[in-house]
C-alpha cells in the first residue's frame, strides 16, 4: 500500500514517516499543500494523510480540488485544528476520517487500515482465501493456520493480490504499491517478491498471466 503524507512540521513528518515505513506501508512525504496537489496528480496512492496548517496552499484547498477532480482516494485529515466546526468543515469537504494531534500513533493506524479496508469494499479485517491469511493489524500471515515469515515487500505484494481475488494487477501497478521515491526500483524485483511468496505459500497460488501481469484465481 502506497501514502502520500502532507505534513510540513519537520518533527511530526519525519516521526510518521518512520512509523508508516515501519509498518511496511511506501510512504512519500511532501510538505506543503501545492506540492501534495502536484503529487495526487501523477501518483497512484491508496491513502493520503493530509494535515490541514500548510504552507502554499491550505490542506482543506487541496481536499477540495481532489474531490473536484473526482477522485476517490481515502483521506484521513490529522490536523491540530480541532474545534467542532473544523472538523465538520474537513469532512464535509470530502475526508472519509479525522483525528487531532497529537493523536496516538497506534490509533492512527488502526484508522488507516480501516480505511484501507473500506476503499477496498470489505470490512472483515484479516484476508483470507484459499488457505492463506494475511491480519494487516498483526503483520501476521498464515498458510493452514502455520505462521509464514514474509518479508515486507512481500507481504506488500501479496496484500495488494490478495485484497482482490481475480483481479489481475500488472507489474508496475505493483511497483507502485511497493516503492516510494526513494527507492531505487529494479526492473525484476516484482518478479523476485512473487517468486519469494510461491516458495513458502506453494506454486500455484499466485499465478502469472504472460505479458499482463498476476493474479490470485478467486477459487
Ligand atoms: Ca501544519
Amino acid at each position: 500500500m502506497r501514502l502520500l503524507l502532507v505534513e510540513d512540521d519537520a518533527m511530526i513528518g519525519e516521526a510518521v514517516l518512520q512509523v508508516l515505513r515501519a509498518e511496511h506501508y511506501a510512504a512519500d512525504w511532501v510538505r506543503d499543500g501545492a506540492l501534495a496537489d502536484a503529487a495526487l496528480k501523477v501518483e497512484h496512492y491508496d491513502l493520503l494523510l493530509l494535515d490541514l496548517g500548510l504552507p502554499r496552499r491550505d490542506g482543506l484547498e487541496v481536499l477540495r480540488a481532489l474531490r473536484q477532480r473526482h477522485d476517490r482516494l481515502p483521506v484521513l485529515i490529522a490536523t491540530a485544528r480541532d474545534g467542532v466546526a473544523d472538523r465538520i468543515a474537513g469532512l464535509d469537504a470530502g475526508a472519509d476520517d479525522y483525528v487531532v494531534k497529537p493523536f496516538d500513533i497506534d490509533e492512527l493506524l488502526a484508522r488507516i487500515r480501516a480505511l484501507l479496508r473500506r476503499s477496498a469494499g470489505r470490512a472483515e479485517p484479516v484476508f483470507e482465501h484459499r488457505g492463506v491469511s494475511l491480519n494487516p493489524a498483526t503483520r501476521e500471515a498464515m498458510l493452514h493456520g502455520q505462521p509464514v515469515a514474509l518479508s515486507a515487500r512481500e507481504w506488500a505484494v501479496l496484500e495488494a493480490l490478495i485484497a482482490r481475488p481475480g483481479a489481475l494487477l500488472s507489474r508496475s501497478q505493483l511497483e507502485e504499491k511497493l516503492f516510494s521515491w526513494k527507492d531505487d526500483i529494479s526492473s525484476n524485483a516484482v518478479e523476485v517478491y512473487v517468486h519469494g511468496l510461491r516458495k513458502k505459500l506453494g506454486n500455484d497460488f499466485i499465478q502469472t498471466v504472460r505479458g499482463l501481469g498476476y493474479v490470485v484465481p478467486k477459487e
